[in-house]
This record gives structure tokens, C-alpha cells and sequence, in this order.
């Protein structure tokens, strides 16, 4: 069984929990207490493996807890959030970026940009491109969500552990 421990960073309001929860239970929630910092697994099976997946959902203010920082040394997948209706989330993406280094050097590790929202495209605010290039700075993979509509949602997951799998398998040879 691969044990899969997620960390989901951005802005307050671009959808961190609505993602998770919509992952986790297939729910969304038009209100979402975003003080609310906490934990959730799931069983995943995919491609035949059996996957322990957990990830921690963070309220994204002020200094990491404790918990936190134990919890990005320990991650092996990192997601990063902005909202396409919110340019400042863009921007915001690379201070957490930039925190979690303090931390972790996850370089090696699969990272993914989601531009959440994109059930909103009347009010984009950030060009598919703009997210894009900001991906590719980072090298990150990049993926469009809506966790209203569900879109490319469960693939921000299994793209990511399928890429840690093949990590995974380059470590054993
Ligand atoms: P967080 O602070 O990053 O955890 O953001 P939340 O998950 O609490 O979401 C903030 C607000 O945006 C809530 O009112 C959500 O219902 C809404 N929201 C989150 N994701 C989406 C989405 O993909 N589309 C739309 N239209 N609203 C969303
Ligand atoms: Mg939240």
C-alpha cells in the first residue's frame, strides 16, 4: 500500500477546502468556514495500487502551526491554488511557494498549479497563459479546476500520485 500525504496551499478564498471536500466526499459547499485547518483520507485504488491518500487542508494565514510544518516535511505531493477570477492569487501562489521551500526542498517532488474557478469565465481575471508560464517557473503541472462543477478535480489528485509512483520506481532503480 503507498501511503500519499498531500499538502494544499493557497490564498484564503480561492477554494482550497471546496476542492478537498468535493475530492474527498463528491460534496460542495457554498459556504465553507475558512478558519477551519484540518485532515481527511480517502482510499484510492488506482491502476491495480491501493493508495492511503491524506492531505491537510490549510486555512493558508500567518505562520504555519507546528502541524503544519511537520506536515510539509513530510509530504511528498504539494498542490498550489489560485482563483482565475483573482489576479492576486496568482501572485499570492509564489509566497507559498516560497514558504514551503523554507521548509521542505520538494524540487523533486510533484507539484501541481490549479487555477480554481473556471466555472466563473465570465469573470476571469488570469489568462490560461499567465498560469501556464507561473507553472512552468515553478515546474509545476498545471490544470484548470472547478470544484463547483467537479471539472479536472480528481484528476489534480491522480495525476499527481501517478507521477509519484513513477518517482517512486526511479528511486528503487
Ligand atoms: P479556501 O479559503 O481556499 O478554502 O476557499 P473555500 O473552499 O472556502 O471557497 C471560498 C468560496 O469560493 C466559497 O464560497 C466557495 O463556495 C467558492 N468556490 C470554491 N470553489 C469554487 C469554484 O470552483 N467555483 C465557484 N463558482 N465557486 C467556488
Ligand atoms: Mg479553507
Amino acid at each position: 500500500e503507498l501511503k500519499v500525504k498531500v499538502c494544499i496551499f493557497g490564498a484564503g478564498g480561492v477554494g482550497k477546502s471546496s476542492i478537498v471536500t468535493k475530492f474527498i466526499d463528491e460534496r460542495f459547499l457554498p459556504e465553507y468556514d475558512p478558519t477551519i485547518e484540518d485532515f481527511f483520507r480517502k482510499r484510492i485504488t488506482l491502476n491495480d495500487e491501493q493508495i492511503n491518500f491524506s492531505i491537510i487542508d490549510t486555512a493558508g494565514n500567518e505562520e504555519y502551526s507546528l502541524i503544519i510544518e511537520n506536515w510539509i516535511k513530510e509530504s511528498n505531493i504539494f498542490v498550489l491554488v489560485y482563483s482565475i477570477t483573482r489576479k492576486l492569487s496568482l501572485k499570492e501562489v509564489q509566497f507559498f511557494h516560497d514558504k514551503i521551500q523554507r521548509f521542505f526542498d520538494c524540487e523533486n517532488y510533484p507539484k501541481v498549479l490549479i487555477g480554481n474557478k473556471s466555472d466563473l469565465f465570465t469573470k476571469r481575471e488570469v489568462s490560461i497563459e499567465k498560469g501556464k508560464k507561473l507553472a512552468k517557473e515553478l515546474n509545476c503541472k498545471f490544470i484548470e479546476t472547478s470544484a463547483k462543477t467537479g471539472e479536472n478535480i480528481n484528476q489534480i489528485f491522480y495525476e499527481t500520485i501517478l507521477l509519484e509512483i513513477e518517482r517512486l520506481k526511479t528511486i528503487e532503480n
